[in-house]
């Protein structure tokens, strides 16, 4: 793991308290892998959190936000600038009538369990999804048929200086992307479900683990999809999996990274890869599917850092 290169332009006003130099990313992603954050802070209120945005925007710092890291890979050159994560109060979960409000660092299957005990169907394809409420925003999170924006009634959203509220028709949602810029955090949302017996939303939340159990490698360390399900008509309907297992992809390894076995989708590290390690994996894996069906796969994976995908 490389050191993060000195900045040209320290800034001229130290960080406000709480905020830690040369942090180790890595850990903070289900993938593990990637370098060094030059500053991280976790946030545990909204006061703190414009507080660090005002003095970034200030020292002309610029400001990362992670969750889960569940569908992120992280530069082993390490990132410039600050790099957040939302805790304590930005992570709490609470129950109004027919609705869920939670921070943006509240984590999907417990609001999707939350909703359960309290009879409130719509979250529960979030149980299978291991990122954080303000990631599941960021990447229109869905699964089974459930998607993020349709239960979405608004979202609270931070920048430096200011708090916008923008309702789901204001956030660019399409299939795994939203139109929040760079510095845009989510700071929480509110979520508009349904009534039902808490039973029965106990019971579907325990089939889409038990189906999810089945269809996907458990216990690895993975970001999830690495590319995303293409819509050109030469994949034939078929997902990036598919067409890459077709492509011969399932356990193909360089370095520490490898396709799954059970799932050519998902990227594992096997034990001490690297970001390179992964790229590389991933452009072997794109032009496999190239060379054989035509079909230009596209990165499903957010990076952080300067990461560049080998064949742009
Ligand atoms: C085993 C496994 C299964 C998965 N299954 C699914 C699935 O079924 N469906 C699905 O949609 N995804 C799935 N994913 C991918 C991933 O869980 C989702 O994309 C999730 O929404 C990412 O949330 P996160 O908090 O981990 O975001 P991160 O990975 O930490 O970040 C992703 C992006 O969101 C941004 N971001 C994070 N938090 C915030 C915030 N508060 N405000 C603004 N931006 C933010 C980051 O800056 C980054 O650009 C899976 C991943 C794994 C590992």
């Amino acid at each position: 793991m490389s050191a993060v290169p000195p900045a040209p332009t320290p800034p001229s006003t130290p960080p406000p308290p709480g905020v830690q130099r040369d942090y180790s990313l890595s850990r903070l992603t289900t993938v593990r892998t990637g370098g060094i954050g030059e500053l991280f802070a976790r946030v545990g209120s909204r006061a703190q959190l414009l507080e660090l945005l005002a003095w970034a925007a200030e020292a002309g710092v610029q400001t990362s936000v992670v969750g889960s890291g569940s569908n992120l890979l992280v530069a082993d050159e390490g990132v410039r600038g600050l790099v957040v994560k939302l805790d304590r109060e930005l992570s709490a979960i609470a129950v109004a009538g027919t609705r869920i409000l939670a921070g943006g660092g509240a984590r999907l299957p417990a609001v999707a369990a939350r909703a359960a005990s309290a009879g409130l169907s719509g979250i529960e394809f979030g149980v299978n999804i291991p990122g954080t409420l303000g990631g599941a925003v960021r990447m229109n999170a869905n699964a089974y048929g459930g998607e993020l924006g349709s239960v979405l009634e608004w979202v609270e959203i931070a920048r430096a200086g200011d708090v916008e509220r923008r309702e789901p028709h204001e956030l660019g949602l399409s299939y795994r992307s939203s139109s929040l810029g760079p510095g845009e955090v989510v700071l929480g949302a509110s979520l508009l479900l349904g009534e039902a017996p808490v039973e029965q939303v106990k019971a579907t939340l325990a089939e889409m683990r038990r189906r999810r159990h089945e269809a996907q490698p458990q216990g690895i360390k993975t970001f999830g999809s690495t590319f995303k399900n293409p819509d050109d008509p030469r994949a034939g309907g078929r997902s990036a999996g598919l067409l890459l297992a077709e492509a011969g992809c399932n356990g193909l390894a360089i370095g520490g990274a490898r396709f799954a076995p059970k799932h050519a989708n998902f990227i594992e590290n096997t034990g001490a890869a690297t970001t390179a390690d992964v790229l590389a994996v991933m452009a072997a894996g794109r032009a496999r599917v190239l060379e054989r069906f035509g079909v230009e796969l596209e990165p499903e994976v957010q990076t952080l850092g300067p990461v560049r995908f080998p064949w742009l």
